[in-house]
This record gives C-alpha cells, sequence and structure tokens, in this order.
C-alpha cells in the first residue's frame, strides 16, 4: 500500500490540508513535506534559510519561489520519498509547479493526483482565526471544532499551545489575497494534465478522509 501515492494537497490557508496529511501520512506510512513546517522549523532554530524566509512569512506573502523549490526537490530526493509522499503548501505558484514537474522528471515518475480542497474564504478565515498549534509536537487544533480536552494545552504530548503569528486577521487577509492571485491558477493548470480531483473543504476531517480513501482507491492508488 502507498507504493505509487505522490500526492499534492492544494487549496487555500485554512482548507485543512496539513490536518488530512497528518492522517494520510499515517494511513499510507508516506511522508508528508509542508514547506510551511519546514520554513517555521528553519526560523525556530535560526537557520540562514528561516532569517531569509521569516520577513516574507510574517507579512503573509511567499517566500521567493527559488528557495521554496530547492527545499523541496531536496526533501524529495530523499530515500522516504521515493514510495510517494504528500506535497502540503507547495507549489503555489506556477514557477514553481513547472519546476516541480522539471524535477520529477529526474527523480521518480510524476505526480498521481492533485486534490484540491474548494473552500470559502469565510470557513478559511474561521479556521485560520481559531486555530492553535502545540509549541512541541506541531499538532494543530481549533478553538471550537478541534478543541484540546485541557484549554491551551496539547492532548497529545501536554505542550502549550499558540496561534501562529502569520493566523492573526491582518495577514490571514493578506494571505488568502495572494492565494487567490498566485495559487488559484494552478487549478487550471493540473486540470489540464487531467490529474485535479476537487473536494469539499468544508467536510469534518473525517467524513473528508473517507472521501479521499476513496478516491485513491478508485483511481488505483492504493
Ligand atoms: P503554510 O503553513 O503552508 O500556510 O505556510 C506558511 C508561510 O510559509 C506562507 O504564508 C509563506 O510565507 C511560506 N510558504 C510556505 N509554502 C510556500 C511556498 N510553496 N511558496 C512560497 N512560500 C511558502
Amino acid at each position: 500500500m502507498g507504493d505509487r501515492l505522490k500526492l499534492v494537497l492544494l487549496g487555500p490557508p485554512g482548507a485543512g490540508k496539513g490536518t488530512q496529511s497528518v492522517v494520510l501520512s499515517r494511513k499510507y506510512n508516506i511522508p508528508h513535506i509542508s514547506t510551511g513546517d519546514i520554513l517555521r522549523e528553519a526560523v525556530k532554530s535560526s537557520q540562514a534559510l528561516g532569517i531569509k524566509a521569516k520577513a516574507f512569512m510574517d507579512r503573509g506573502e511567499l517566500v521567493p519561489d527559488e528557495i521554496v523549490t530547492g527545499i523541496v526537490i531536496d526533501r524529495l530526493s530523499k530515500k522516504d520519498a521515493k514510495k510517494g509522499f504528500i506535497l502540503d503548501g507547495f507549489p503555489r505558484t506556477l514557477k514553481q509547479a513547472r519546476s516541480l514537474d522539471e524535477s520529477l522528471k529526474n527523480i521518480s515518475s510524476g505526480i498521481d493526483i492533485v486534490i484540491y480542497f474548494e473552500t470559502s474564504s469565510k470557513v478559511a478565515i474561521e479556521r485560520l482565526s481559531g486555530r492553535r498549534v502545540c509549541k512541541k509536537c506541531g499538532f494543530n487544533y481549533h478553538i471550537k471544532n478541534i478543541p484540546p480536552k485541557k484549554d491551551g494545552i496539547c492532548d497529545k504530548c501536554g505542550g502549550e499551545l499558540f496561534q501562529r503569528p502569520d493566523d492573526k486577521e491582518e495577514t490571514v487577509v493578506n494571505r488568502l489575497k495572494i492565494y487567490e492571485a498566485e495559487t488559484k491558477p494552478l487549478i487550471d493548470y493540473y486540470v489540464k494534465k487531467g490529474i485535479l480531483k476537487k473536494v469539499s473543504g468544508g467536510l469534518s476531517v473525517d467524513n473528508l478522509f473517507k472521501v479521499l480513501s476513496n478516491i485513491f482507491a478508485d483511481a488505483k492508488l492504493v
């Protein structure tokens, strides 16, 4: 199982891509590659990459294509990504998508399927503003939809929950604007390649997982 699942999750911030990636990664035993997580980790540990990326992230802008594409290509060349992977938050521009296609030609066969999480801005804003993340293990909660058992404390590891600085309302609006301008055109790019499947990002975590499992089974990917 999971031998050929090379997956891209596309959709606005707050569509539930990260949450679904965690579940899918566990189920199909393939790595979850989130450029946002990699960049945040680099910021936290003050790596050169993090220092370059931080200002863009704080403003809710995209980190330059060359930087992000380099990170992903490097990550995809690792052994654990040979049997499949979930790309979450990459590609986000047409240039990134073209570079990904080009580099996959050398590493392995191309992307099997792109899942587009169709989500209204209202739902995205509601999800992002209520999101809380564990400082220690990175697990995502939502104050209403996925509340922790104890306020402010992670159920999994006891870590402290915090709000990502870029989830504050001023930045969220900018992130959604940039999504519309830069990332939405990718829908058409992947429709033309015949590998895009649309799902509703408004579904619950469990229901969306069922829908996705059926899509992969129907496409004979698992
Ligand atoms: P995310 O956690 O996916 O919402 O990403 C957080 C931030 O990291 C974004 O707002 C961007 O500043 C940056 N970022 C993540 N992925 C990319 C990407 N593929 N291209 C450019 N910037 C990115």
